[in-house]
């Protein structure tokens, strides 16, 4: 099984075990610029879990070069004692360490301090996501981050490292240098190809002097930037065999995308719309060309894709970063033969790139443990003292919950009124292209089996049953219900979001959706009845719609929204609504705003919690817990990470 991703391969002299590669990708775990302990606890438990090579986050090559607060910074000999335990602790199990070497240009996020951001560039040319305009670049200054890039390469070296990759992906400053629409220049790094591949051949120069032949090089980059201004693909290739040509790189590492728009970072990493491993045929591009291992990286969540990919002769590595921050182990459990209890990422991005968009250490919606391994992780340990658990309610927080205490080796009992466990994720997964999400209770119904938990399907739990099965712990997990605003609706067609979803109720031609939360029910809802053949208004209470989900996964919804020609109003908060007209009021001046013309009102105003069974237990003398959407609505994650914490209590 998956013979070809567990066959060794070599990049420089350097061998890897396996073709399973966690490729660079910011964890916010590095404070100051440097390793921390929790970023070495992170990439130990991918390396114990079996991949064959790790590739640490971006390190910044030149002080010119911080485009997060929150970056390893590789400009000084200060980082070297950092990497140097990073690398100890990553190559204990085998698994082979390369670090990147960054420069944003123009892509710069943030500052640490508030102040304008100040971005270098090839030229003047602004960045349309950023909304930065850089100063082009003197040739002072391309010499010194050139050198940047050979100094810190060195430094990993001295670290330990196995190597090195240069990130010329998603529209960075090597890439910028080699793109005819952001690259103006008239000197002798702009112009023809030959002058803006420059650049990218120094640094490459510059490492391979500094380290010697042993020390791997990687090149990284966009095989389709997917923008309007993108690179040329073939001028992509034609850079790829110059290098290569050159001896100047060990490996190549494809993906898709570019930072500087909305339609190009999407691809940096692409949500769950997008078909698993669909960027092989970029990287198999670049293999006809090169005579070198090419890295393919873009939605390959599983080992039978990455087999595929490879038996098919598209790339010789495969880059499954989100399916090891979901499952650690991912390696470990393909190798045994057991692919089946693997932990499948649904590509939700909601807590690895979320979390980063956020400034927070990165995690998983599936497996809070994740980014978690110096804190919560450790705690899971076998109880002293077990007890029997009773848990109401088996969504997302109740199934993590009696995973975690079965596991922990307490006597837990799961029940769930309705027929089927996983709660709010049953109506999630039937969104346009949502039904990966269902994933997330597949995988948790899993856990619960393995621990050995007691699943009860169709058992409300009542005080009556408490007080007869007498558990020493009573978990409420109980969920919520669509909250219904208190608004005049007299004469009008009023459907909630959920009735809608589960395909109850007539809503007619001419829909006015409102939106409260801003999360995925407003938009998916909008893109389902778009799609059912409806005219959709979608009036929304905050800035913009999907405010609260990641961006990339808001911004690919906005865009099918668009495709749709479903109408987006922002800043309307729900008034009330008669027999064909819904009525808002701007929420920053109160103005009036009217819909007319509409058949049905849907509300997705989000939800109330049920703590129906908590007011009955009010009596009963044991130890009652309150979890979840029943605590207060809570988003998938949150409800994850509440039942964690509450299964690691004793
Ligand atoms: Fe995958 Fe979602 Fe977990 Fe990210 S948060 S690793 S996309 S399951």
């Amino acid at each position: 099984m998956f013979a070809k991703l567990f066959s060794p391969v070599r990049i420089g002299s350097i061998e890897l075990a396996n073709r399973i590669v966690s490729t660079g990708h910011d964890t916010v775990m590095a404070e100051e610029g440097h390793v921390t302990d929790r970023l070495i606890a992170y990439h130990q438990a991918r390396a114990e879990g079996g991949a064959g090579l790790i590739v640490v986050q971006v390190s910044g090559v030149h002080e010119t070069a911080r485009y997060t607060s929150h970056m390893l910074m590789a400009t000084s000999d200060d980082a070297i004692p950092g990497y140097t335990r990073l690398a100890q602790a990553v190559q204990a199990h085998g698994t082979r360490i390369f670090g990147q070497l960054f420069h944003p240009g123009r892509e710069i996020m943030e500052t640490d301090d508030g102040t304008a951001a100040i971005a270098y560039a090839p030229s003047a040319v602004p960045n349309s996501r950023f909304r930065v305009m850089p100063i082009p670049l003197s040739l002072n200054l391309i010499a010194e981050i050139v050198q940047g890039y050979a100094d810190s390469a060195a430094r990993l070296q001295r670290a330990g490292f196995d190597g090195c990759e240069i990130v010329a992906s998603h529209g960075y400053l090597p890439a910028q240098f080699l793109n005819p629409a952001v690259n103006l220049r008239d000197d002798d790094y702009g112009g023809p190809l030959a002058n803006r591949m420059r650049f990218l051949v120094e640094i490459a120069a510059a490492i391979r002097h500094a380290t010697g032949p042993d020390f791997a090089i990687s090149l990284r980059l966009s095989g389709d930037e997917r923008d309007v201004e993108a690179l040329d693909q073939s001028e992509t290739v034609a850079v790829c065999r110059h290098l290569d040509t050159a001896g100047l790189v060990d490996c190549f590492h494809v993906t898709a995308g570019n930072s500087a728009s909305l339609s190009g970072a999407i691809h940096i990493v692409p949500p769950m719309f997008y078909a698993a491993g669909y960027t092989a045929p970029l990287a198999a591009q670049v293999k006809a060309a090169v005579g070198r291992p090419v890295i393919v990286t873009g939605r390959i969540n599983q080992p039978q894709e990455a087999e595929a990919i490879l038996a098919a002769g598209h790339a010789d590595l495969c880059g499954m970063t989100r399916a090891m921050i979901c499952d650690p182990e991912m390696p470990a459990k393909a190798r045994a033969g057991a692919p089946d209890r693997i932990r499948a990422c649904i590509g939700c991005n909601q807590a690895c790139i979320g979390h980063f968009h956020r400034g927070y250490p990165i995690s998983c919606i599936q497996f809070p443990e994740s980014g978690r391994e110096t804190t919560l992780a450790p705690r899971k340990t076998r109880t002293a003292t077990p007890r029997r658990i009773l848990i109401a309610g088996a969504g997302p927080a109740g199934l993590k919950a009696a995973a975690v205490l079965a596991a922990r080796g307490h006597a837990v009992t799961l029940c769930e009124a309705g027929p089927q466990a996983g709660g709010q994720a049953l109506l999630a997964q039937l969104l346009p292209g949502r039904a990966e999400f269902g994933g997330i209770v597949t995988n948790l119904l899993r856990e619960v089996r393995e621990a050995g938990v007691t699943l009860r399907l169709n058992t409300p739990v009542t005080a009556e049953l408490v007080a007869a099965e007498a558990p020493d712990r009573v978990i409420l997990a109980t969920g919520a219900r669509p909250r219904a605003p208190a608004i005049e609706t007299e004469g009008a067609h009023v459907l909630d979001a959920w009735a809608v979803l589960r395909g109850e109720g007539n809503p007619g031609s001419r829909v006015v959706i409102a939106d409260w939360r801003g999360d995925w029910i407003g938009m998916g809802l909008a893109e389902k009845l778009a799609r059912d053949g409806c005219s959709v208004r979608l009036f929304v209470e905050g800035i913009a719609p999907g405010e609260t989900l990641p961006f990339y996964v808001r911004d690919e919804m906005a865009a099918r929204l668009h495709r749709l020609g479903v109408e987006i109003r922002p800043y309307a908060r729900l008034f009330g609504a008669d027999s064909d007209s819904v009525y808002f009021t701007h929420s920053a001046s109160g103005d009036a705003i009217v819909a007319e013309a509409v058949d049905t009102l849907v509300l997705a105003q989000g939800h109330d919690s049920n703590r129906d069974l908590a007011a009955a237990l009010a009596g009963w003398p044991g130890r009652v817990e309150i979890i979840g959407d029943a605590l207060t609505p809570r988003s998938a994650e949150d409800a994850v990470l509440e039942g964690l914490k509450c299964g690691i209590q004793d």
